[in-house]
C-alpha cells in the first residue's frame, strides 16, 4: 500500500504530492489527514507530513520510493482534520485532492499581504516648519519634501508618499528615528463598536426562543451534538438565539463559525454580533484581500478569537476546538460551491462537525427541501418559530391574476390592484419596494391569454428558448421549434416575458409623476459600494420606491415599507429546473415578508398568469407546511432531490465533434457500468445543454445521472474518473462532477 503524502501546507506548493510506501505494521492505522514522518531530500532528513491518500499504485520507480518511519505521536492538529475534511470532500463531490486542500486549507499567498500604510505628522505646525528649515539648509532635499508635504496634510498614505513625492524608505525611517512622523498601518479589524455602544441591550426571550435555548443548551452540557434545523418566520428572532447558543459554546472554551450569505451580512448584522462578543469576533468577506483573509484564519488557528462569521468558505477557519457551526439562510444557493469540489457547506459542515465533535445549528424562514426532509426522517431535531419576536402581524397579501387584467382591457405591466395601493401609499407616505426576479430566466414561453407554458414532455420542466429558435429541455436534450400559436387556447398573445428593472422605472414615473424611485439591479450596482449606497438612501426615506431584482428583498430592513409588489413572480416559476418552485416559493415568501417590519401592517401584491401554482398559492398564504408537502411529492414522482440523488457530469471541450463522441462514449460507458451496481433503478439522462452551450468557445454539455443512493453515484463517479484517465480522446475534454446541483 502506498500513502500520498504532503510535505509543505505553508505555501502554495500544495501541488507536490509524494508517495511513499506503507510499511505493514501501520497499515491499519493509516487515514487521510494524520501526520506522518518520512525521510526526505537527498540526505533522507526526518521531516513531517500529512497523508492526504491512501492507494494501491504506485505512479513511481517503485525502486525509489522509500517508506513511511512512523506515525507521528502528536496530538492531533487542526490541519490533519481539515486534510482529512479534504478527502471526504475529495470523495463526495468529485476533482483532485488538491482542489480540495486547496479548498479547505488557508494558503498564504507569496506576495506579501498589503496592508495600507500611513504616516502621521508628530510635530506641531511651528516645530515642524522650523524642522524644514533645517533640512532645507543641509540641503537634504527629499527629507525637505516629505516634511512640506506633511505640513500641508499631517496624514499621508504611503503610496502616495513612496510614488508620487519619490521619497525612498530610508528617508521614512529617518524621520521616524527623529521624531518626526510615525508609521501607521490600518488595522483591518478594528474593534468597530464606540465604547458607548456596547452595551448590550437587555432583551426577554419569547417563549419559543427560551424553549430552543434550553434544549441546546442541555444537550451541548450533557456532551450531545447533533444537527438542528430552526424554522422560524422572518423577524422571529432565530440570530437572537443562534447568539445565545454560541454564548453557552464559548462559556465552554470552544469557538463557533456562523455562516451568512454575503448579502445579508450587513453592518447591523455584524453589530449586534459585536455587542455581544465584543473584539473576540471576527469577519470574512469577499472585500479582504487573500493576505487579509489568511490573517483572521492565523487568528482563530491561534486562538485570539471565538466567533468567525463569514461566507460559505468561513466553514473552514482553523479553530483549535470547534463548538458549533451555525448556517443561517441555509436555502440560499449561494452554499453550494461553484468551483471543483463542488461542495454544499450544509454537508460539509455536518461532517465537519461530526469529525470535530461540533454542533451544527440550520436556520431559514424557508428551509431548503433537502434540510426539511432530513428533519422529517429525524436526522435532524426540528425546532418551530411561528411567531414575530415582536409580535408584528404578516402581511396581508392579494394575488393578481394577469389574465384577468389582460380581458378587461388593462395591458399594463402594473395590475389595477397595484396601481391603486401605490397611490394609496404615496398619499400617506408609506414606502414601496417592486421586485421583478430574473434570476436563472430561461426565457420560457408562456402564453398570456390561458397561461399556459410550454413544459417538456418527459421532464416536467419549462422549455427554454435558445438563440437559435428552437426550444430545449437543459435535462433530456428533448427539442422542438418555437410555437407561435397556444396549443392549449389558440392565442396568438403567446411568448416569452419581457420586462426589465429599468421600464418598470420608467413607467412608474410616467404614471406617477413626481415619484421618487430608486433602482437596484445588476446595472446600477457595478461599482464598489454601490449596492450599500442605494439601500442606505432609501433607508433615510430618500425615495419613495425602489425597485429591483432578487438583490432587494434580502439583508436590510425597512420599517416604513408597508407595500410590497411582485411583478412577474411567474419568471421565478419556470427556470427550467426541477428546483424553480422552490426557488420562486422562496423568493415570494421573503419579498412579501419584506412589507410591514415596523409598526405599521403590510400589504403585498403577487401578480401571475397562474395564480393557482402552488408555490403561488402557499406563498401567498406563507403556508410553508403546504408547500413542503406538494413540492416532495412532485420530487419523489419525477425522481429528483432530496427524493433521489442526482448527479451532473459536466464535459466541456474546444471542439464540437469530439465532445459530442465523447459524450456518446461516457454515456454508453455509463450505461453498461450501471447493472453492475447494487441499484436497479440508476437513470441515465441527456446528454443535455447545460442552459448555456458554449462559453468563450468551450462547448458544453451535461449528462445526468439519477438514482437512490448516494454511494452509488460516487461508485459511478470513480469509475468515470479511471475510464476518462485511459482513453485517450478524453485528455482535450474537461469533465467534472456536480452532486445534487443547485
Ligand atoms: P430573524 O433572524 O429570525 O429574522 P432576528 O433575531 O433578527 O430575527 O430578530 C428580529 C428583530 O427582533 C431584531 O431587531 C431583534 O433584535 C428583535 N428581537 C429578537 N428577539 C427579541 C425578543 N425576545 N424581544 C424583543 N426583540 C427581539
Ligand atoms: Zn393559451
Ligand atoms: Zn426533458
Amino acid at each position: 500500500m502506498f500513502a500520498d503524502v504532503i510535505i509543505d501546507i505553508q505555501h502554495e506548493k500544495l501541488d507536490k504530492i509524494f508517495q511513499y510506501r506503507i510499511p505493514e505494521e501501520i497499515e491499519d492505522k493509516l487515514s487521510p489527514g494524520m501526520e506522518v514522518v518520512v525521510p526526505f531530500g537527498n540526505g533522507n532528513r526526518e521531516i513531517k507530513g500529512y497523508v492526504t491518500g491512501i492507494s494501491e499504485t504506485c505512479g513511481y520507480d517503485l525502486s525509489k520510493v522509500k517508506e513511511i518511519i512512523s506515525i507521528s505521536e502528536q496530538g492531533v492538529e487542526i490541519e490533519a482534520r481539515l486534510i482529512a475534511l479534504a478527502a471526504w470532500m475529495k470523495e463526495n463531490y468529485g476533482g483532485t485532492m488538491i482542489q480540495a486542500l486547496k479548498t479547505v486549507l488557508p494558503i498564504k499567498q507569496k506576495e506579501k499581504a498589503k496592508i495600507k500604510k500611513r504616516l502621521r505628522l508628530l510635530l506641531d505646525q511651528e516645530t515642524g516648519e522650523r524642522q524644514l528649515h533645517f533640512y532645507l539648509e543641509k540641503n537634504q532635499k527629499a527629507r525637505a519634501r516629505l516634511m512640506a508635504a506633511l505640513l500641508d496634510d499631517p496624514v499621508l498614505e504611503y503610496e502616495l508618499v513612496t510614488k508620487k513625492l519619490n521619497i525612498t524608505m530610508p528617508v521614512i525611517r529617518a524621520l521616524e528615528e527623529q521624531g518626526v512622523l510615525e508609521m501607521e498601518s490600518e488595522q483591518v479589524f478594528r474593534d468597530p463598536v464606540k465604547k458607548s455602544e456596547q452595551k448590550e441591550e437587555k432583551i426577554t426571550f419569547t417563549p419559543e426562543q427560551r424553549y430552543i435555548i434550553e434544549e441546546f443548551r442541555k444537550d451541548y452540557l450533557t456532551g450531545l451534538r447533533k444537527t438542528y434545523l430552526i424554522h422560524g418566520v422572518t423577524g422571529s428572532g432565530k440570530t437572537e438565539v443562534y447568539m445565545e447558543m454560541i454564548h453557552t459554546v464559548v462559556e465552554q472554551g470552544k469557538q463557533a463559525i456562523v455562516l451568512i450569505p454575503e448579502i445579508a451580512l450587513t453592518y447591523q448584522t455584524v453589530m449586534r454580533f459585536y455587542r455581544k462578543f465584543g473584539s473576540r469576533v471576527s469577519i470574512m468577506n469577499s472585500r479582504l484581500s487573500a493576505g487579509e483573509r489568511y490573517d483572521q484564519m492565523m487568528r482563530a488557528r491561534a486562538g485570539k478569537i471565538d466567533v468567525m462569521i463569514g461566507p460559505r468558505s468561513a466553514l473552514f477557519t482553523p479553530f483549535p476546538d470547534l463548538g458549533l457551526i451555525v448556517i443561517d439562510e441555509e436555502h440560499e444557493s449561494t452554499y453550494k460551491s461553484e468551483q471543483t469540489p463542488r461542495y454544499h457547506a450544509r454537508e460539509t459542515a455536518i461532517r465537519r462537525a461530526q469529525m470535530e465533535g461540533a454542533g451544527v445549528v440550520l436556520g431559514s424562514a424557508t428551509p431548503s427541501l433537502e434540510a426539511m426532509y432530513r428533519a422529517r426522517l429525524g436526522e435532524y431535531v426540528l425546532f418551530e418559530m411561528k411567531n414575530r419576536s415582536r409580535m408584528q402581524q404578516m402581511a396581508e397579501v392579494y394575488t393578481v391574476d394577469m389574465r384577468e387584467e389582460l380581458k378587461s382591457g388593462n395591458r399594463s405591466i402594473l395590475s389595477r390592484k397595484l396601481q391603486e395601493l401605490i397611490q394609496d401609499r404615496l398619499e400617506r407616505g408609506g414606502q414601496i419596494m417592486l421586485f421583478l426576479n430574473r434570476r436563472g430566466y430561461s426565457g420560457f414561453i408562456s402564453c398570456r391569454e390561458c397561461g399556459h407554458v410550454i413544459k417538456c414532455p418527459h421532464c416536467d420542466v419549462s422549455l427554454s428558448v435558445h438563440r437559435d429558435g428552437r426550444m430545449r429541455c437543459h435535462y433530456c436534450g428533448y427539442e422542438q421549434p418555437r410555437i407561435t400559436v397556444c396549443p392549449e387556447c389558440g392565442s396568438h398573445y403567446i411568448g416569452e416575458f419581457r420586462a426589465g428593472t429599468q421600464q418598470i422605472e420608467d413607467i412608474v414615473k410616467e404614471q406617477f409623476p413626481g415619484v421618487r424611485v430608486l433602482r437596484m439591479d445588476m446595472d446600477t450596482t457595478r461599482s464598489k459600494d454601490a449596492h450599500e449606497k442605494i439601500l442606505s438612501a432609501f433607508a433615510n426615506e430618500e425615495a419613495d420606491v425602489l425597485v429591483g431584482t432578487q438583490m432587494i428583498v434580502k439583508g436590510h430592513d425597512f420599517p416604513n415599507v408597508t407595500l410590497v409588489g411582485v411583478l412577474a413572480a411567474d419568471m421565478s416559476l419556470y427556470t427550467g429546473d426541477y428546483r424553480s418552485g422552490e426557488r420562486a416559493f422562496q423568493l415570494l415568501a421573503q419579498a412579501v415578508g419584506r412589507a410591514g417590519r415596523g409598526k405599521q401592517p403590510g400589504e403585498a401584491v403577487i401578480q401571475t398568469y397562474d395564480p393557482g401554482h402552488y408555490a403561488i398559492e402557499t406563498a401567498a398564504a406563507q403556508d410553508y407546511e403546504a408547500f413542503y408537502e406538494e413540492e416532495i411529492r412532485y420530487r419523489e414522482l419525477m425522481g429528483y432531490p432530496p427524493a433521489e440523488e442526482l448527479l451532473a457530469v459536466l464535459i466541456s471541450g474546444e471542439d464540437e465533434a469530439l465532445l459530442e463522441k465523447g459524450c456518446h462514449y461516457l454515456k454508453e460507458y455509463i450505461l453498461r457500468l450501471t447493472p453492475r451496481t447494487e441499484a436497479r433503478t440508476v437513470r441515465v439522462i441527456g446528454p443535455a445543454s447545460p442552459g448555456i452551450d458554449k462559453i468563450k468557445d468551450i462547448y458544453r454539455r451535461v449528462i445526468y445521472i439519477k438514482t437512490e443512493q448516494y454511494g452509488t453515484l460516487v461508485g459511478i463517479k470513480d469509475r468515470i474518473e479511471r475510464y476518462i484517465e485511459i482513453n485517450p480522446g478524453f485528455d482535450r475534454m474537461r469533465i467534472q462532477f456536480d452532486f445534487n446541483p443547485m
